[in-house]
């Protein structure tokens, strides 16, 4: 294996064989993540041909290293949406995150995927008084709309250290190696999936695709769907991704007495630190965070990231004898506005995502398009967006608004520019 393995991914063993010969279908998709799965799964339960490479096995990738939260909480708070991008389009990105967290507990379902899917409610909890407000106007915003969440203090709250916390109903937790592997024998009962098989470069010939593999042997296909988690298969610059590195860390079983009011639930700290935690179903704590460039690898080990874990766990649950099982990292690919990026140049549609939840809707975009040629979520997620974070640092600049605009155009014109793929 390349990287070590998480705690989901127990074995390195692949079900589907390498590509051996030359195969041709409607569409490639390269790269056996949430993204890439999801598309081949949207695309073949329609009737295409699909046909998916992994470099390594389903699931190998951050996906089945995440913490396997599906979450309306971290980035998708419902008043930071409207705030960044107006009141049509943040309500929209919010129905959306929601309609696909219940797709992917119906696609477990449905599918009978052994996953340890659970529903459960996410907090949002303030560490410190100055995250108070944030999640006072969150629940204001939630109950405006429509939606549930309730003000969480005083015993009530889930861990030590908190003023106040968000609770919210309608999520889910899952383990997410298991749910890709499961996903992958969904879709091969539709199209054909090769492990251990790495794609080298991409030709274009006469109006088709030709995928040339690690062996050399060759998928050609009307179209090519690219999912390898914001890592293009040309040297180019990539600037439609910040790359950086998140870690995880598992605890041995913590008794259940000291994370009772917590149970099965998901925890974000509104701290910028961007913690999260979850009990696991056989007694450990998760808590990952820590996002980091990627280009200080090397400077921090995980065994010290793991450490840090420890110290906000012991802050949250005192007095608790806390020891760290194992810890890893994995790859982030963060478009500017931490939405699902997904971005077609003729014949070929590049996705990149932060998180699972917008890498099942960028992967029913990418059907969508291939199928319809368009998908009712361009609006949103077309990388030729207005990235609502950059727009809003703009719009505070003191400037005349044509010269704010000029420059948001020179951006997004020298972004597209340079991201070669
Ligand atoms: C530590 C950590 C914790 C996280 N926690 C959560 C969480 O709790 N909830 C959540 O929603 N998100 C979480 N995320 C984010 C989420 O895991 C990722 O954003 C998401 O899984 C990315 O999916 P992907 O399909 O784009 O990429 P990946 O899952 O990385 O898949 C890309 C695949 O492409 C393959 N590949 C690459 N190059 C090639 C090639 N040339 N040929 C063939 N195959 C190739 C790779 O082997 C890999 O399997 C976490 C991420 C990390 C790192």
């Amino acid at each position: 294996m390349s990287q070590p393995p998480s705690y989901w991914l127990r074995s390195d063993e692949y079900v589907y064989p390498p590509l051996q010969g030359d195969a041709s279908c409607g569409v490639a998709v390269i790269g056996g993540g949430i993204a890439g799965l999801s598309t081949a799964l949207h695309l073949s339960r329609r009737g295409a041909k699909v046909i998916l490479l992994e470099r390594d096995t389903i699931g190998h990738g951050s996906t089945g290293r995440c913490g396997g939260l599906l979450s309306q909480s971290s980035a998708f708070e419902l008043s930071e949406l409207l705030s960044r991008f107006g009141n049509k389009r943040g309500l929209d990105i919010y129905r959306s995150i929601l309609k696909a967290i219940r797709e992917m507990a119906a696609t477990v379902r449905d599918n009978n995927i052994e996953c340890d899917l659970e529903q459960t409610n996410g907090y949002f909890v303030a560490t410190e008084k100055a995250h108070i407000p944030a999640i006072e106007e969150e629940l204001e915003t939630l109950k405006d709309y429509g939606y549930e969440g309730r003000l969480v203090t005083g015993d009530e709250l889930p861990v030590a250290g908190a003023f106040a916390a968000l609770c919210k109903p309608g999520d889910y937790a899952l383990d997410p190696a298991r749910f890709a592997k499961g996903l992958g024998s969904v879709i091969a009962a539709h199209a054909a999936i090769h492990e251990h098989t790495g794609v080298a470069r991409i030709r274009n010939l006469n109006g088709k695709v030709v995928l040339v593999t690690d062996s050399g042997a060759q998928v050609t296909s009307d179209h090519v769907v690219i999912a390898t988690n914001g890592k293009t298969l040309n040297a180019g610059m990539n600037a439609l991704a910040a790359p950086f590195v998140s870690y995880i860390a598992i605890t041995e079983p913590l008794p259940a007495a000291a994370t009772e009011k917590l149970g099965n639930a998901g925890l974000w700290d509104a701290n910028f630190n961007y913690y999260y935690v979850r009990r696991l179903p056989d007694g450990g704590m998760m808590i990952g965070g820590n996002h980091t460039w990627r280009s200080t690898l090397g400077l921090e080990s995980v065994a010290g990231v793991a450490a840090h874990l420890r110290s906000v766990l012991m802050r949250y649950f005192p007095g608790t004898d806390i020891r760290i099982r194992t810890a890893w990292k994995g790859d982030i690919a963060l478009p500017p506005d931490a939405l699902p990026n997904v971005e077609t140049k003729g014949n070929k549609t590049l996705l990149i995502v932060d998180g699972m939840i917008p890498g099942w809707i960028a992967g029913g975009m990418a059907a969508d398009r291939f199928l319809t040629g368009r998908s009712a979520y361009d609006y949103l997620y077309d990388a030729r967006r207005d990235m609502g974070f950059a727009a809003n640092l703009l719009r505070r600049m003191p400037a005349p608004r044509s010269l704010k605009i000029l420059a948001m155009r020179v951006g997004l014109g020298l972004k597209l520019f340079f991201s070669h793929w």
